[in-house]
């Protein structure tokens, strides 16, 4: 396989995969720098309490993990 065909590969793959938050873990902080990094503006919820949620505009790049204080994000 070659390189580029392995690249368009982890692309496609990386596009499967979705962002999921455990809402038992999330603390619903209003500061949450998961939802500040993610280049997708895929992390949000619903008013001004309660846990997180990832919208359908995740890419799967798992950037949002690195950023949980709580380890509340996993790739699936
Ligand atoms: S995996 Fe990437 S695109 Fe999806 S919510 Fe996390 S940072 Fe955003």
């Amino acid at each position: 396989m070659g390189e580029s065909t392995e690249r368009i590969a982890e692309e496609e793959k990386m596009q499967r995969r979705q962002a999921y938050i455990d809402a038992s873990r999330c603390d619903g902080a209003s500061d949450c720098p998961p939802r500040d990094n993610c280049p997708a503006g895929a992390i949000f919820r619903e008013g001004d309490e309660g846990p997180y949620f990832v919208g359908p505009e995740c890419r799967g790049c798992g950037r949002c993990i690195s950023f949980c204080n709580l380890k509340a994000i996993t790739l699936l």
